[in-house]
């Protein structure tokens, strides 16, 4: 099969990047590289360096190649930078999104899977959160994505677009071959943050809220391995062949801030030097995955579903990569597609 992937050279992205290809699929990656590491695409995969917005250069790229199916993961995607500013993500996410999907079907691809969030339920009553649950996203970030839930609900009635909706939680970890890590600048997410504290690469790590409804009074949240996480990907692309899917997707698990700090410790053995901070906005309490219906429909298991080793993969890709996609261990060369 031909896949399109958009923010094929980030986090999530590039891992799901390394599925497909594992599966032996061709794989096309579309990103602006604002975000994403030209590094964290294999060489052998074509790189078109282009933004969304660029409708001309997305129209091109969808008639060159013949695409089965578009994977789009290339967003804005923190919580709390949302709340800072709203209208870039709402319209930048939602926007984009919506002209790749229009586009996608005037060129007659039937099949899309998208990365949506677990954000898109704000603080839901009950946990583990099943796809039932009541959607009120508590930031931006989340709303946009919800938006884009729609936009793919028309488009399957409308159109007989196929899509596959998933909606993480917190990924973390690297390929474990090691060919792919997390690498974000500035890094905002817990696991690798208090994994550079403890080696010392960094300074005191802040904890944002004390005071949460948990039990030690941090943000619980529910950790997947990235791996898992891609091959979900894998999962719902199957799946869509018959019907437009919807999934949550973890590990059905909460871990508080402090577990993690605790887990890096023992994952480490150096101590975490760490502080209390003000709550960040748009944080909810509590986020833990109800992930039956992704079980149950696609027989799909998370592979690496312990804190501790999930841990333990991030902690080895940043120790043998201290500058993430920018240690020598990748080369520098120009791997990007002329385009077309
Ligand atoms: N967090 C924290 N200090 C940091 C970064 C994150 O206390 O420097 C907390 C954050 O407030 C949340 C949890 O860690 O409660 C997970 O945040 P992360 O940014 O890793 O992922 P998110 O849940 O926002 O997707």
């Amino acid at each position: 099969m031909h896949y399109l992937v958009t923010g094929g050279a980030g986090f999530v992205g590039s891992h799901v990047v390394l599925a497909l290809r594992d599966a032996g699929h061709c794989v096309v990656v579309f990103d602006n590289l604002s975000t994403g590491h030209r590094a964290a695409v294999p060489h052998d995969v074509p790189l078109i360096v282009g933004d969304l917005s660029d409708q001309v250069l997305l129209a091109s790229v969808l008639e060159k190649y013949s695409f089965d199916a578009v994977l789009h993961f290339a967003a804005l995607s923190l919580v709390g930078d949302s709340m800072r500013v709203p209208f870039t993500y709402l319209r930048q996410n939602y926007l984009n999104s919506l002209n790749l999907i229009e586009l996608c079907v005037q060129h007659g691809i039937r099949r899309f899977v998208f990365s949506s969030t677990a954000a898109l339920f704000g603080t839901p009553e009950q946990q583990p959160i099943m796809e039932s649950a009541t959607i009120n996203p508590g930031s931006p970030y989340g709303e946009s994505k919800f938006l884009i839930e729609r936009v793919l609900h028309w488009a399957d009635r409308i159109h007989g677009m196929r899509s596959a909706c998933l909606r993480y939680f917190n990924a973390a970890g690297s390929d474990p071959a090691g060919r792919a890590g997390e690498d974000h600048r500035p890094e905002t997410h817990l696991i690798p943050l208090a994994i550079d504290t403890a080696l010392g690469r960094r300074g005191q790590l802040a904890i944002f809220g004390s005071d949460y409804p948990t039990v030690d009074g941090t943000c619980v949240r529910d950790y997947i391995h990235v791996t898992d996480l891609a091959n979900a990907h894998l999962a719902a692309l199957e799946q869509i062949e018959t019907c437009s899917v919807t999934y949550n997707v973890g590990n059905t698990t909460g871990f508080s801030n402090l577990d993690v700090i605790r887990s890096v410790e023992r994952v480490t053995g150096q101590h975490v030097d760490w502080r209390w901070d003000a709550r960040r906005a748009g944080d909810p309490a509590v986020l833990i995955a109800g992930s039956e219906r992704l079980r149950r429909e696609t027989g799909w298991v998370p592979r690496i579903a312990s804190l501790d080793d999930i841990v333990e993969s991030a902690y080895r890709w940043r120790l043998t990569h201290p500058d993430g996609y920018d240690s020598p261990v990748y080369s520098q060369e120009d791997c990007e597609t002329p385009v077309p």
